[in-house]
């Protein structure tokens, strides 16, 4: 499969320019790295690449496949043992029920290594050349600093705002996390670090249900309805374009959705589209490189995931063009 895809290498030629595509990393790894068997619905990496590749507008994408995550990379934000433990396969039954990935797989390891080199990668593309890039998988935010849980291992989230805040050296970094569960891992990872800016919009009566704080939590009732979501979609918003970011974080779960079967939440596919769109638009108006981590979606059928998902991409590529052609 590798010569579908653009090599790390070929990066370095690869400015950005009117006809330059988003960048979105992708390996097959996020989908075959999850046991068949796994509750979660591991198909939705290899169905969104699919539809996204088959999409009438197929040209604004790229798809470019990771390396393995820097080990460094990932103490940024993690305890040294936690990392060693997991990296070694050493995690206590009790530690992998809590993740619950399961059934369990060797092959989860390479996977969380590519999943989390795909985030740190699409950060550096966005630190170098601004615009908007994304992974196709992630959004790990209950990952903690010792532990993980519900579905996450190590926190991209954290990492990626800790890298650029630390190696890349910017002075504000706002996480925007509009996945139905609220951040709670990135909450507290990222609690006394002033210059990144949390925030999350999720369902109150939803897991976590012993909520992090963040430093501005919004939550919504299971009954809300898509005009109140999107009101506080735009506090969030206008939060974070006071706190006047160097780069958004932006983590877009679409299990707010009425089909998905965690969410409990009633919001449209238009409600979603419009959500993306008003994030996109802060990016564009204030020119803020952006980075679009996948987060929660577990519809049942899975193609109304797929269908929000395709919206995402589309959106975060079309204003991803706009604001590449408006630097040159
Ligand atoms: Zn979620």
């Amino acid at each position: 499969m590798s010569g579908e895809y653009e090599t790390s290498d070929q990066q370095e030629t690869n400015h950005n320019s009117p006809k330059t595509p988003m960048k979105i990393w992708y390996h097959e790894i996020y989908t075959n790295g999850i046991h068949p068997d796994a509750r979660f619905p591991r198909d939705r990496y290899v169905k969104l690449l699919d539809r996204l590749k088959s999409h009438e507008g197929s040209e604004l994408f790229s798809f470019n496949e990771p390396k393995e995550v820097l080990k460094s990379d990932l103490l940024i934000a993690h305890d040294a043992k936690y990392v060693d433990d997991f990296l070694s396969g050493n995690l206590t039954e009790k530690e992998i029920k809590r993740i619950g990935l399961t059934p369990w797989t060797p092959d989860i390891i390479p996977r969380t290594r590519y999943l989390m080199g795909g985030a740190t990668a699409a950060l550096e593309q966005v630190v170098e050349y601004g615009g908007i890039a994304g992974n196709m998988a992630g959004g790990t935010h209950h990952a903690h600093y010792d532990f993980g849980s519900g579905y996450c291992i190590f926190n991209d989230l954290a990492v990626c705002a800790l890298l650029a805040l630390e190696k890349y050296g910017f002075d504000r970094v706002a996480i925007l996390d509009f996945d139905v569960h609220q951040g709670d891992g990135t909450a507290t990872i990222l609690q006394n670090i002033s210059n990144a800016l949390t925030i999350s919009v999720h369902c109150q009566e939803n897991f976590p249900f012993r909520k992090s704080i963040s430093d501005h939590d919004l939550p919504i009732s299971a009954d809300a309805t898509n005009e109140e979501y999107l009101a506080k979609i735009k506090q969030a918003i206008t939060l974070a374009t006071e706190f006047n970011p160097d780069v958004i974080l932006y983590q877009a779960g679409v299990d707010g959705l009425a089909t998905d079967s965690l969410g409990k939440l009633n919001l449209t596919r238009d409600a979603m589209q419009q959500r993306n769109r008003m994030v996109f638009d802060i990016s564009l108006k204030h020119s803020i490189p952006t980075v679009v981590f996948m987060g929660g979606g577990y519809s049942k059928p899975i193609s109304h995931t797929i269908d929000a998902f395709t919206d995402l991409f589309v959106d975060a590529a079309l204003a991803n063009g706009k604001m590449v052609s408006e630097k040159l």
